[in-house]
Parts: structure tokens; C-alpha cells; sequence
């Protein structure tokens, strides 16, 4: 079977695709034949290199496909059978630990991310234990459902759990047509929160209005801090949903208002920002921290997109064969909603 590896960290060249054979399963485990994988920005800062990688690595943490084979313990339960469709959960856990019996499988300490401290689903063949195979929702092809487990799992972690949403809250949405961000904008507004969010040309303010926001900020012609001050009449927004870092963080507290929160689930443009602890106590603010979701998270996910109340952006779809194209094309920011591989 044809696989996505990196041999070791760099540029886009250092994509290969390979021959390997197809994974042996254990008793409780699913052969999955994929149809489609996603790509995350995830992808691209660990092809470059981040801590705790070990090589050869299988790229990808998300991917949708077609049951080919179950163990035996799979059959017994009689819960998964050859042909059925299904998602895969982004996430390895223990199962055992305090955490996992408390349903709380994003901070199991022996937590995994498959394409990061694992190998991932970019093969045209992946084994998985069977409880982290969800069936596939009807209303989505294959390229849909391959696109929302890793970033829907993570802003409805923010948002749900972290964050309990009020309608008429304001809420402040980096990114509109990134994958967390255009499902952070649908959950949102599923709640009642006035969404701001930002853009970098009109083809994406486009789509975010389609999204529901309700204001929209093109940060290459306004500053996003002192226009999100216009949008509230001065008071500030409530949330702010961060995804990108360094770059944003000025104008993340120049938005934020009294006794508003900051939630945080990465650092694109950079992981190191300066804070004002008097600013913080003083406006009695909060910052969390957030990474992944849970397996109750997907669940729920699964239903709200069963009831059409939230759908995942896609923009384009390539072969595998141009996985190299695939990268570049996330890397310079010209996506507009999730980049898929078809097997
Ligand atoms: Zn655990």
C-alpha cells in the first residue's frame, strides 16, 4: 500500500510515498481502507520538526475510509463489519488512567496524536482500536468527513467545555476560513454570540459571512484591536477564540474586554507573546489553555452535524501523488477552508 512518510525533517521534498505493507490488526482493532485524509497546519510543524517525533513517520492525524477487515473481538462486539463507513477519532489514549475513566482522553498521559507521536492516516490502509471509529455521517462525502474530526474536536473543546457560551455574548474569531475558525463561527452563533472575525481578502469575507459571522475585520486594511473597540461601542468582546500566537496577541488584549477570556488552542505565527500580570488581575481577565477534545467531544459533534447545525469548509482536494502541492498550497495561506488528499 502507498503511504505518506517523512524519513527525516525539512522542506516539502521530504515527502515521500512509499510502499509499505498493510498493517496487521490486532483483536480489537479496524482495518480501514481511506478514501480521503485532511491536512492540519499540524502537518506542516511536524514535517519541519517539533519535539517527540520519532522516524519514519506516517503524515496525518484525520482520515475517513471504508471498513476492510475487524479483529476478533471487534467481531464479538459486532459493532464494526466489512464496508462500513466511517471517521476516525484524532487521538490515542490510554483508556486506563484517571483521566481516560473520567472522559477526559486529551490529557491522558499516555495521549497520542496520530501523525505527531504516531503513525498517522495517510495510507491507503490504517489500523485503529475499534473505539476510536465513529460511523461516518450521511450528509458528508468523503472529503467532508475527513476534514472536521481534528479541528471540530478542538474549538468545541473550547467552546463547550472550557467556555460555557451565552447568546448576545461578543466573541472575537481569528481566522475565519481556517479550519478551527470556521467551526468555531458555527458554534458560536449556534449559541446566540455575536462573532467578529477576521479575514485577509474579500473571497474569504465572503465565506465568513456565509458562515454566520456577524462583523467581519480584513486585518490587511483595519487593525483588528481598535475596530473590534468600534464594532462593541468601546467595550470589548467577551471571548476571544486564539488559534494563531504571537502576531495577533496585541490586538487579542486590545479586544478584550472586562472580565473576558482569552481560549487558546495554538501558535501559528509563533508561542512566545508578553503579558501585563497588572493588566490581567486588574481587568480581571482569564487565559485557557486547550488542546484536542475528548471522545464524548466527537459524539456530540457528530449529532450537531446530523441536525445540519454545523458543516465542515472545504476548499480543495488533491491526489495523493501531490501531497508536495498540497503542502505548499496550506503553507502560503491560499486555502480557504480544509486541504484534502484523496486515496
Ligand atoms: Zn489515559
Amino acid at each position: 500500500m502507498k503511504a505518506i512518510r517523512i524519513h527525516e525533517h525539512g522542506n516539502r521534498e521530504k515527502l515521500t510515498i512509499d510502499e509499505l505493507s498493510i498493517p496487521a490488526i490486532q483483536a480489537e482493532e479496524v482495518l480501514i481502507r481511506v478514501k480521503a485524509a485532511a491536512l492540519n497546519h499540524l502537518d506542516i510543524w511536524v514535517r519541519k520538526g517539533i519535539p517527540g517525533i520519532s522516524l519514519p513517520l506516517i503524515m496525518g492525524s484525520d482520515a475517513a475510509g471504508v471498513v476492510e477487515k475487524v479483529g476478533s473481538s471487534v467481531q464479538a462486539l459486532g459493532k464494526w463489519k466489512q464496508g462500513d463507513e466511517v471517521i476516525i477519532a484524532p487521538i490515542r489514549s490510554c483508556g486506563q488512567c484517571e483521566y481516560c475513566l473520567a472522559g477526559q482522553e486529551n490529557l491522558c498521559d499516555a495521549f497520542k496524536l496520530p501523525g505527531e507521536q504516531t503513525d498517522g492516516m495517510q495510507a491507503e490502509y490504517v489500523s485503529v482500536p475499534q473505539r476510536f471509529v465513529f460511523q461516518k455521517p450521511e450528509n458528508l462525502d468523503w472529503s467532508q468527513a475527513a476534514a472536521f474530526p481534528l479541528v471540530a474536536m478542538t474549538a468545541y473543546h473550547m467552546l463547550v467545555r472550557k467556555i460555557t457560551l451565552k447568546p448576545n455574548q461578543w466573541i472575537l474569531v481569528y481566522g475565519a476560513t481556517s479550519g478551527v475558525g470556521s467551526i468555531a463561527i458555527q458554534i458560536a452563533k449556534d449559541f446566540g454570540s455575536r462573532v467578529i472575525t477576521t479575514v485577509s481578502d474579500t473571497d474569504k469575507a465572503q465565506i465568513a459571512s456565509k458562515l454566520g459571522a456577524d462583523f467581519i475585520i480584513n486585518y490587511k486594511q483595519e487593525p483588528i484591536g481598535k475596530t473590534v473597540k468600534k464594532i462593541t461601542g468601546g467595550r470589548g468582546v467577551d471571548i476571544v477564540f486564539e488559534h494563531t500566537g504571537s502576531q495577533t496577541w496585541p490586538d487579542t488584549l486590545r479586544s478584550l474586554r472586562k472580565s473576558g477570556k482569552i481560549v487558546t488552542c495554538g501558535a501559528t505565527t509563533g508561542p512566545h507573546v508578553r503579558i501585563d500580570l497588572r493588566a490581567i488581575f486588574i481587568k480581571h481577565q482569564q487565559l485557557i489553555g486547550s488542546t484536542m477534545g475528548t471522545l464524548a467531544d466527537l459524539s456530540d459533534i457528530l449529532q450537531w452535524i446530523a441536525l445540519e447545525k454545523l458543516r465542515p469548509l472545504v476548499d480543495r482536494s488533491f491526489d495523493v501523488k501531490e501531497v508536495q502541492a498540497a503542502h505548499r498550497y496550506l503553507e502560503e495561506g491560499r486555502h480557504k477552508g480544509k486541504v484534502i488528499l484523496n486515496f
